[in-house]
């Protein structure tokens, strides 16, 4: 029996083969990363199918290759060769959403937007909101601890894990956490498979936990002459006041916006600073836009009246899809402390020029988490050579500045070098004794994040 009629043979409903199906999961939205060709996929509707499936690629040494919605950017959903990539979108439930305890118990499948919806009927949210809120899942949004533009007040995906329930590589489904807001008792297992890229552990049911709602926010945005005072306004904001929303983009992404959307941007201004508070003290409002005003703007606006505001955040939402018109997109993601924001900008800007390369610049400024979006034409291989060299070259200078080569999108394929780089020789080795100690086959997600050993 060959291994594929084996596994069709033991999860009939759940596997599929045909190789046009799967050549749609083969890959994630990194569109330099490898992506192999996998042995099958498989589409478990429960956590039992997902046990058959590990104790199947245990017994014969397959990699299993989990993915969400395929949204990541880092090529941690890509196939590998001969995998089988467990898609969770079958799984798709909210089992339970608590009033009264402020949690949702959803399966992995669920996309961050349903869940918005589903805790605003009760009056409720669920804060984490990565840009790719509506396309992404909940399961890609833990197990990469996606962040967003809310986390300046909110926190990140993982604050909002209070338990989880995942299956081993060998089939084993065990809990972590559990109902109670604090839960000090044992090793923190939850928040080590959060960010864990698949490579711990099969994520199968979550407890997330809500909020309330705030209240509408105010907004305001500045236009600046230099990246660097735009930089100093965003230290200076977190540094004396509570945004809930801080968002940067530079020159080149608001002129590709502009010819995009025709919103009437200021072409010449260097950078635009929008921010957002939904606290009910109306003066925070005023004193951030002042001091954007002290570190040089141009040009301050403020209003409280949600709708406009909406539309001042229009050109940030934007940027993304303005930039893939103009040709291939590598998102890039790296974090630094807020002091050295003002001078990674200026390094971004500085490389770009080095290497000939088009590359604009949005962050969420407020966590000193910058996306330079690097643009090239994916026919022009010396384009690409450079752009790589870009890409490249900005995680060595967010090393170089404290900071990190990630902030929120993950290492997957295309940063395991680099997380090599950042971590110390024990702290790595940790890491490999982590990943030893929940799958020690090397089963799942091989070569994510800690890269090939
Ligand atoms: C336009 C756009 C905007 C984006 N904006 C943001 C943003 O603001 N913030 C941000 O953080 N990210 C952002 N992203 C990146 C991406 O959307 C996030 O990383 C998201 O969390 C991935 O979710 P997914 O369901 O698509 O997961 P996938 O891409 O399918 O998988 C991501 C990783 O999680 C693993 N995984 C998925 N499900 C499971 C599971 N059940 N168990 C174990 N491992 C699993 C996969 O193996 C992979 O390593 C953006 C992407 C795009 C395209």
């Amino acid at each position: 029996m060959t291994l594929l009629t084996e596994l069709v043979a033991r999860l009939a409903d759940v596997v599929c083969a045909d190789p046009d199906v799967m050549e749609g999961y083969r890959r994630d939205r990194a569109s330099w990363a490898p992506a192999g060709l996998p042995l099958a996929l498989a589409r478990p509707r429960n956590t039992r199918e997902v046990q058959e499936l590990a104790r199947f690629a245990t017994e014969h040494r397959v990699p299993l290759v989990p993915r969400g919605a395929g949204t990541g950017v880092a090529g941690g959903a890509n196939a590998l060769d001969g995998c089988v990539v467990v898609s969770f979108e079958r799984m798709n439930a909210i089992l339970e959403l608590d009033e009264a305890a402020m949690y949702a118990v959803v399966q992995p499948g669920v996309l961050n937007v349903e869940l918005k919806q589903a805790a605003a009927q009760h009056g409720l949210w669920y804060s984490p909101d990565p840009s790719s809120f509506e396309i992404s899942t909940l399961g890609g949004n833990v197990a990469t601890n996606a962040g967003g533009l809310c986390c300046v007040k909110y926190g990140v995906t993982g604050d909002y894990v209070l338990g989880l329930e995942a299956v081993r590589s060998n089939g084993e489904v065990f809990r972590t956490g559990g109902r109670c807001r604090k839960d000090v008792a044992g090793y923190d297992l939850t928040r080590l498979l959060v960010g864990s890229e698949g490579s711990l552990a099969l994520i199968t049911e979550m407890r997330l936990r809500l909020r309330r709602k705030p209240a509408p926010p105010s907004t305001f945005v500045a236009l600046f002459g230099s990246l660097e005072a735009a930089g100093h306004a965003t230290a200076s904001i977190v540094r004396a006041f509570e945004p809930s929303l801080l968002e940067l983009m530079d020159r080149t992404a608001l002129r590709a916006v502009e010819s995009h959307a025709h919103l009437d941007l200021d072409l010449d201004a260097a950078a635009l600073l929008v921010g957002q508070t939904d606290t009910e003290n109306s003066s925070q409002l005023l004193a951030m836009q002042n001091a954007c005003e002290a570190a040089g703007a141009h040009l301050a606006y403020s209003t409280e009246d949600p709708n406009e505001g909406e539309l001042l955040l229009k050109a940030r939402r934007l940027a993304y899809p303005a930039l893939e018109r103009l040709g291939s997109v590598v998102i890039d993601d790296i974090s630094v402390p807020l002091p050295q924001l003002a001078e990674m900008l200026r390094r971004i800007e500085l490389v770009a020029a080095e290497h000939d390369v088009l590359v604009a610049t949005v962050a969420h400024a407020g966590d000193g988490n910058v996306h330079p979006l690097i643009v090239f034409d994916p026919n022009d291989e010396s384009a690409r050579v450079r752009a790589h060299a870009v890409f490249e070259q900005l995680l060595v200078e967010a090393l170089a500045l404290g900071g990190t080569v990630s902030g929120e999108h993950g290492v997957g394929l295309i940063k395991a070098g680099y997380l090599r780089r950042q971590l110390d020789a024990t702290s790595l080795e940790l890491h490999h004794a982590v990943k030893r100690a929940f799958d020690p086959l090397g089963i799942l997600n091989p070569g994510k994040l800690l890269g090939s050993s």
